[in-house]
């Protein structure tokens, strides 16, 4: 046993579907503006260029349930549904069609974008941490293992906020799928399991407000629901 000067953090998990067992998050990817449609209403012209990652800390998932804290600093705080794909096998320079061989599961999150300050960010050309990587910035439902939810690369992803629908996509839509995804980051990182991968979200962002309740899902993965509780 490894002798710490102060008790160790608690290893960051998520739920997995029917059991008690988690699943523990070792880091966690997420991938900017795949769908056509969120790359156009961010001012962007989507084009196939390779994507592009940023990260969360690991505690940044919290469960997509009960009450998830409005975060200081902003005034602009955004939803964006994302199906998430945990990581089960360790793989550097994967091929795209071995890609999927590191999946262990699937779940769907909400990437909690302080929108305000992504903004800031962008014009200073500054690091899109403060945007994206804080506390609870990720609510995240059990995961499902692949082996019964099979691969998705189709289905309905949708979020509503008090029961109206703000964004509806499919996943058939991603620019670039789950399999390329993974290529792609295990070219730049080697993947461990424990990897998170949130691999962006379709068109219809918008904010957030204190006390909104938001419901989400993915085909075959089910639905999710929390309320944005006072900072
Ligand atoms: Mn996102």
């Amino acid at each position: 046993m490894t002798d710490f000067v102060i008790r160790p953090p608690q290893q960051a998990s998520v739920a997995v579907s029917g059991g008690q067992a988690r699943f523990p998050i070792r880091r966690v990817f997420c991938v900017g503006r795949n769908y056509a449609a969120h790359a156009r209403e961010m001012g962007k012209d989507p084009e196939r260029e390779p994507p592009f990652f940023f990260t969360k800390p690991a505690d940044a998932i919290v469960p997509a349930e009960g009450s998830v804290p409005y975060p200081p600093l902003t005034g602009n705080l955004h939803h964006e549904i994302e199906l998430v794909v945990a990581i089960g096998k360790a793989g550097a320079n994967v091929s795209s069609a071995r890609a999927l061989d590191l999946v262990w599961g699937y779940g769907v999150g909400v990437d909690l974008t302080r929108r305000d300050l992504q903004d800031v960010a962008k014009r200073m050309s500054r690091p899109w941490d403060w945007s994206k990587a804080f506390d609870a910035s990720g609510p995240c439902g059990p995961l499902q293992p692949v082996a019964e939810t099979g691969h998705l690369s189709q289905g309905e992803i949708w979020l509503k906020v008090n029961g109206e629908t703000r964004q509806q996509g499919d996943l058939a839509d991603l620019i670039w799928p789950v399999g390329d995804v993974i290529a792609y980051l295990s070219e730049a990182v080697v993947l461990e399991p424990g990897d998170l991968i949130f691999t962006g979200t379709p068109a219809g962002v918008g904010a957030l407000q204190v006390g909104d309740a938001v419901t989400a899902g993915i085909e075959r993965l089910g639905e999710i629901a929390f309320t944005i509780g006072t900072p």
